[in-house]
């Protein structure tokens, strides 16, 4: 039976759902959790406050309940920095109704846990990779991580036949100059490679619109070398825009959170390692879902609340952002509490 859809106040249903496991990171991305900020004294959430794999399955099974959703996203910080990850995966796999598990991951951790990653029902990994130049690449993620591990993490992956993505966000200055290596290494693979507009997700990051790197210029800039074309949309609400080689079929995507909002479609929530249902990625703050739940609440009880809090959302942050930038800044959640 087709589960009935919330609707938000925009009439976009909620479809996907991204959960966070940890607010924590082995790395320091200058662009997400500069080191200068979260270091050793930076308070992360205690272990209490975080919630529990068996909260996280009920609120998945819960949320297909009062929603209908299919996929689920596992996301970060960095998820593989969560003990006994493969225990969840497993455990939202049994989940009926759910027929796609992803995670985001920076691959750094991904080599050693793939295996049984793919095992337990994980279907797809989205890997983070800004730079192929090891030197650039190492000062990026603040950890001295070399470019290797991440490839050993992409290997180990496609070995054990997950899919596989990449996702590079563009800084300017920082490594626009890697956009046409990273298309050329990429290309005649079988790995979709998808290029992000560097966002002001957060208050830390120091965003400023002149380090984006527009859809249209990364598109330019890739198109004159190697001649690319546009393809349509997989289904409503997909948040690259595709393009195709014109030498081959391969695909490449650019993600334009920035100079070309895509809010109108947006179906996604975000769960918080602490249990907030976050609505936007640009909101102020999340809505209480765990103290709800050891509460004691009934499952009804919990779904009623997702629906009040889906049916009362309005954000659409991207559309209205170049009508913030001379305004007073707006408090952001963290890009590490609700991971991207
Ligand atoms: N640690 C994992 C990783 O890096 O893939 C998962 C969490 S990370 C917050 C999710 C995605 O958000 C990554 O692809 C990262 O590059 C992207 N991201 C973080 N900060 C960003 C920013 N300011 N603008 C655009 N994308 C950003
Ligand atoms: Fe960590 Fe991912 Fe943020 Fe980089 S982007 S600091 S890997 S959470
Ligand atoms: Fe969705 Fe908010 Fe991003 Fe718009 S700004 S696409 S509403 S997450």
């Amino acid at each position: 039976m087709e589960k009935k859809r919330l609707l938000d106040k925009l009439g976009r249903p909620l479809r996907d759902l991204r959960i966070s496991v940890t607010d924590r990171c082995n790395f320091r991305c200058s662009y997400c959790m500069p080191a200068e900020i979260f270091d050793k004294d930076f308070m992360f959430l205690p272990r209490n406050e975080v919630l529990t794999f068996e909260e996280i399955t009920r609120l998945a099974t819960l949320f297909v309940e009062a929603a209908g959703i299919k996929k689920l996203r596992i996301t970060g910080g960095e998820p593989l920095v969560r003990k006994d990850l493969t225990r969840l995966i497993e455990m939202l796999s049994e989940v009926k109704g759910i027929n796609d598990i992803a995670m985001t991951t920076n691959g750094s951790l991904l080599a050693k846990h793939a295996k049984d990653l793919k095992q337990a029902g994980l279907n797809r990994v989205t890997i983070s990779l800004d730079s192929l130049d090891d030197e650039r690449f190492r000062k990026i993620n603040g950890r001295n991580i070399g470019v290797d591990q991440v490839f050993a993490g992409i290997e180990a992956a496609q070995a054990v036949g997950l899919g596989v993505k990449l996702n590079m966000v563009v800084q300017r200055g920082m490594n626009d100059e890697d956009i046409i290596p990273m298309v050329r290494h990429f290309k005649d693979t079988n790995i979709i490679l998808r290029f992000i507009e560097f966002m002001d997700v957060g208050n830390s990051n120091g965003w400023k619109l002149d380090q984006v790197v527009s859809k249209k210029e990364i598109f330019d800039r890739i198109n004159k070398e190697i001649p690319i074309e546009p393809v349509k949309p997989n289904y409503t609400g997909e948040v690259a825009t595709r393009f195709r080689f014109k030498d081959n079929e391969n695909e490449i995507g650019i993600i334009s959170s920035v100079t070309d909002a895509f809010c109108s479609t947006c179906s996604r929530a975000r769960l918080s390692a602490d249990g907030k249902l976050v609505t936007c990625l640009f909101a102020s703050e999340g809505h209480d879902l765990r103290d709800l739940l050891r509460s004691g609440a009934s499952d009804e009880e919990v779904m009623d609340r997702m629906d009040a809090i889906w049916s009362g959302r309005h954000d659409r942050y991207s559309e209205e952002r170049l009508n913030h930038t001379d305004k007073k800044q707006i408090r952001k959640i963290e890009m590490s509490h609700i991971g991207g």
